[in-house]
């Protein structure tokens, strides 16, 4: 989002080696510690973070077979490119989602119906709690509920690589999502061949503001800035919501609140000093449309919680990390 303020001390690890290595030295010295990948979804205070940051800086992968080997801090869409390029099906629909693979099991990354779980076979993470390098395979991961998994608001874990079981096969993954579907013309559970998914995706994606453009401020953003709410009861005013089926509950789509609360895709330029708004292609994006800072954009995160809540009695959280923040 381009916001935030000074930290402490920076490393960027380029091997897992040394990642492993900064981990270990920085838990014993007992130092606050943000791991951190591509910063994509993370909104970070003004007065910055007076601690470490270990920014994984990685790049290695492998692809053997049907597996691919990445470390954490392999860039995701270039990873993605690179599988589409060697023949491989699996993760095609999450092409242009900005960050590191490291990042992808935080919040069990997903988009058009696929998350990045449904192809994950391993993950090395580190333990600062024990100082053990463990291998964990998907089932400890608290994978489940939507975007969420064990390593979502904690610091105790560090994952180092990932390891995902793609698919050698000219037919990606059955697309059950029906923008998707329309955009490449074939039937809901149908297939295509990978490369023209990740070319579909990135055009849809584009289209609502969601690949990173400098020049772009719609894509000033942590992407969804509010996380859809998983609700154990659907409040009576919300009767008209589309909804979901999740493991905890329903879920609800945080646009379709959004929207209907009367904040429509480019609310906030005229609230507040105009630099906050929601991107004027998707309501669930928080946008700095060039000058704001973290303060201006709690503020506005927190009108719009506000809104929503009065409307609909549903009171939104974030879906992104906040550092140092919170509205
Ligand atoms: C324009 C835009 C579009 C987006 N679209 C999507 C989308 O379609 N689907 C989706 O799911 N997300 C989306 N996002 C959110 C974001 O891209 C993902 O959450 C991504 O996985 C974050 O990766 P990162 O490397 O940037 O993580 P960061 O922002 O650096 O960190 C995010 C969190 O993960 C933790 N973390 C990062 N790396 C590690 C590690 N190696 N070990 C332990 N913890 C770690 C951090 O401490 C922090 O809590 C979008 C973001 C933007 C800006």
């Amino acid at each position: 989002m381009r916001v935030g303020g000074p930290i402490g001390r920076l490393h960027t690890p380029v091997t897992v080696s040394e990642a492993i290595e900064l981990l270990r030295q920085t838990t014993a010295a007992g130092e606050p510690l943000l791991v951190m990948g591509g910063g994509s979804n993370l909104v970070v205070g003004d007065t910055g973070w007076d601690g470490t940051v270990i920014k994984m800086a990685s790049s290695e992968f492998d692809i053997d077979g049907e597996l691919v080997t990445a470390a954490a801090g392999v860039e995701w869409d270039h990873l993605v490119q690179a599988t589409v390029a060697e023949g491989l099906a699996g993760v095609e629909a999450l092409s242009g989602i900005p960050g590191l693979v490291g990042g992808t099991p935080v919040q069990n990354v997903g988009a058009f119906g696929t998350v990045t779980s449904d192809v994950l076979e391993s993950l090395s993470v580190y333990d600062r709690q024990t100082g053990a390098l463990e291998r964990w395979t998907p089932d400890r991961c608290g994978f489940g509920s939507h975007r969420q998994s064990v390593f979502k608001h904690s610091d105790r874990w560090a994952v180092v690589d990932v390891t995902y079981r793609l698919r050698r096969s000219n037919q990606s993954r059955p697309i059950e999502y029906a923008e998707l579907a329309a955009k490449l013309g074939i039937e809901v559970g149908g297939t295509a061949a990978p490369a023209d998914v990740r070319h579909a995706v990135l055009a849809l994606r584009r289209g609502r503001g969601m690949v990173l453009d400098p020049r772009d401020h719609d894509t000033w953003s942590v992407g969804s800035f509010f996380i859809n709410p998983v609700l154990a009861e659907v409040p009576e005013l919300a009767g008209e919501c589309p909804r979901y089926p999740d493991v905890k509950g329903t879920k609800l789509p945080a646009a379709w609140l959004i929207e209907h609360a009367g904040f429509p895709r480019g609310y906030g330029r005229d609230w507040g000093s105009g630099t906050v708004a929601l991107s004027s292609r998707h309501a669930l994006a928080v946008t700095n449309r060039g000058a704001a800072t973290t303060s201006e954009i709690m503020k506005f995160a927190a009108h719009i919680r506000e809104g929503v809540e009065a409307r609909f009695g549903i009171r939104l959280g974030p879906e992104c990390d906040l550092v140092n923040c919170s509205f």
